[in-house]
C-alpha cells in the first residue's frame, strides 16, 4: 500500500489531472490511496467567500461562487466525454450544499468557524469528485472515499486535532489492502465524532496523506507538488536553489516548521512514528528522483535555508530577574495561560526575548507580561533558519553565516534545541535578501555545501 498526495497545482486543470493518473497507474499493484487538494487557488477563494459573508457583501459572495462554478465546469469540459456527466453530478451536489450554507449564513448575519470549515472543505470535495469521474472514464477501478468518515477530529474548527484511535479504526475499516486498487480521498478535511465537518489547517492535505499512511502502515508516502523536491531554499525566491536528495525527518520537520511550504509542518510526525519514508516529487517531472525523507538520511552540514514572515518578537526586561530563580517560569506560564506558542527564545541576565506568530491577539498577553517588567514589541519581523545535522562541527559555519548577513541587522539569534537549527530574527523587509545571501555563501558552485543530486 502506498499513499500519494497531489497538491493544488497538480490537479489545477484537465491535463494536470490526467498526469496524476499517468503517475498513479504505475503504482497500483499493492493498492494506492490518492489524496488530493482542492484545485489551485480554490481554497483561497472559499476563504474570500466566508470573508464576504462576514462583511455582508452579497454581490461579492455571489460572484465568487459563480467564478468557482465556472472554473470547475471548464475543467470538466476538458476531460474525456465519458467522464463528464458523472463529474458534473458530483460538483452540482457540492455547489448546492455551499449555496445552502451561504444563504443560511447571510440570513443569520454571521459565519461561524463551524460554517466556515464546511465551506472551505468544499474545494477538496469538488476536486475529488472530478478526479473520481475522470479515473472511471480512464478505466480505473477506483473508489471515492469521504475523508469526513475517515479522519476523526476534535471541534477545533480551522485547525482541528486528530483523534487517533477513532481515525485509525475508521481508516482500517474502510481501506482494506486489495490488489490492485485505487482509493481517492480528500486531503485537508475531517469531521468530529458527531460528523460535523472540520479542516486541519491551511496546507493540511500533506498531513492527511501522512495520517492515512501511518494508519495503513504504508510502504511509503509521496507528496507530489510543483517543484523538484525539498530544495536548498524556496526556488521561487532563489532560482539557483537545488534539490536535496535525502533529508532526515528532523531536518524536514524543522524546515517545514520554519517556513518551507513544500511540506506542511505536521506531515512528518506520523511518518516518523511509523518509520514510513516520505518522498517529495514533481508531478510535471516524475522521472526526477525528488527528495527522500527518512530517519537514516545521509549527509551533514547545512542542508537548507527556510524563511518565515509574520512573526512578532517580545522582549521582557526586569532587574528583578538578576540572580533570581522562577522568573522564566512566570513568563512562560503567561504564554501558557494565553495558549500562545513560543517559537524562538533568547535570554540574558535581565531580559528574555521570544518570538510568536503575528496572528495572535496579544493585548491581554502584553498586559500580563508588563506586570513582570518592561516589554518591548517588534512587529513585522521574520525568521531565517539554517538547518542541517552537525552544523556546529563545521568550524567556520557561524563565521560564514554571519559574514553572509553583513549589513543586515540581526535582532535575535537562537540555536534550536534540536542542534540542527540556527535561527535568526531579522526585519521582514530584509528576509528575502538574508536568505539569498546565506544561500549564495553556502550553495553557489564554489560553496562547499553544493548538493550533488
Ligand atoms: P502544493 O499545492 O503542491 O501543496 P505548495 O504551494 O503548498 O504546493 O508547496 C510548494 C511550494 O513550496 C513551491 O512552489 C515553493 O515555492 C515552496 N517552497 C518553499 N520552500 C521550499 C523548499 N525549501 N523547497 C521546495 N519548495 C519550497
Ligand atoms: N486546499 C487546502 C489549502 O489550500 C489544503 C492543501 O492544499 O493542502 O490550504
Ligand atoms: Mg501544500
Amino acid at each position: 500500500m502506498v499513499v500519494f498526495k497531489f497538491g493544488g497545482t497538480s490537479v489545477q486543470d484537465a491535463p494536470a489531472m490526467e498526469q496524476v493518473f499517468k503517475i498513479c497507474s504505475k503504482h497500483l499493484s499493492g493498492g494506492l490511496v490518492l489524496v488530493s487538494s482542492a484545485m489551485a487557488g480554490v481554497t483561497n477563494q472559499l476563504v474570500a467567500l466566508t470573508d464576504a459573508i462576514q462583511k455582508d457583501q452579497r454581490v461579492l459572495a455571489d460572484s465568487i461562487l459563480k467564478a468557482l462554478e465556472n472554473q470547475h465546469k471548464t475543467v470538466i469540459g476538458h476531460i474525456p466525454q465519458q467522464a463528464r456527466n458523472q463529474a458534473l453530478e458530483g460538483i452540482s451536489a457540492v455547489f448546492s450544499d455551499i449555496r445552502t450554507l451561504v444563504k443560511g449564513s447571510f440570513l443569520l448575519g454571521e459565519c461561524s468557524a463551524r460554517v466556515a470549515d464546511a465551506i472551505w472543505a468544499s474545494g477538496e470535495l469538488l476536486s475529488t469528485a472530478i478526479l473520481h469521474a475522470l479515473s472511471q472514464g480512464l478505466g480505473f477501478q477506483s473508489k471515492l472515499l469521504d475523508a469526513r468518515k475517515l479522519i476523526v477530529t476534535d471541534e477545533n474548527f480551522g485547525s482541528a486535532n486528530v483523534i487517533w484511535d477513532l481515525t485509525s479504526q475508521a481508516i482500517l475499516n474502510q481501506i482494506a489492502p486489495k490488489n490492485p486498487s485505487l482509493w481517492i480521498v480528500q486531503g485537508f478535511i475531517g469531521s468530529t465524532v458527531q460528523g460535523v465537518t472540520t479542516t486541519l489547517g491551511r496546507g493540511g492535505s500533506d498531513y492527511s496523506a501522512s495520517i492515512l499512511g501511518a494508519c495503513l502502515n504504508a510502504q511509503r508516502i509521496e507528496i507530489w507538488t510543483d517543484v523538484d523536491g525539498i530544495m536548498t531554499t524556496d526556488p521561487r525566491k532563489v532560482p539557483s536553489a537545488q534539490t536535496i536528495p535525502e533529508l532526515t525527518y528532523a531536518e524536514a520537520a524543522e524546515l517545514a516548521f520554519f517556513g518551507a511550504k513544500v511540506v506542511h509542518p505536521a506531515t512528518i510526525q506520523p511518518a516518523v512514528e511509523s518509520g514510513i519514508p516520505v518522498w517529495v516529487k514533481n508531478t510535471k517531472r516524475p522521472e526526477l528522483p525528488g527528495t527522500l525523507v527518512t530517519s537514516s538520511a545521509q549527509g551533514t552540514g547545512l542542508r537548507a535555508i527556510a524563511g518565515r514572515k509574520g512573526v512578532m518578537m517580545m522582549t521582557v526586561t526586569s532587574s528583578r530577574m538578576l540572580m533570581a530563580y522562577g522568573f522564566l517560569k512566570r513568563i512562560f506560564s503567561i504564554f501558557d495561560h494565553f495558549k500562545t506558542s513560543v517559537d524562538l527564545v533568547a535570554t540574558s541576565e535581565v531580559s528574555v526575548s521570544v518570538t510568536i506568530n503575528e496572528t495572535h491577539d496579544v493585548k491581554a498577553l502584553l498586559q500580563a507580561l508588563e506586570e513582570l517588567g518592561s516589554v518591548r514589541v517588534e512587529n513585522s519581523v521574520a525568521i531565517v533558519s539554517l538547518v542541517g545535522q552537525g552544523l556546529w562541527k563545521q568550524e567556520t559555519f557561524l563565521e560564514r553565516a554571519f559574514q553572509a548577513l553583513r549589513g543586515i541587522p540581526v535582532l535575535l539569534v537562537s540555536m534550536g534545541s534540536s542542534e540542527i537549527n540556527l535561527s535568526m530574527v531579522v526585519r521582514e523587509q530584509d528576509l528575502d535578501k538574508a536568505v539569498e545571501k546565506v544561500h549564495a555563501e553556502f550553495f553557489t558552485p564554489t560553496g562547499d555545501n553544493l548538493v550533488h543530486p
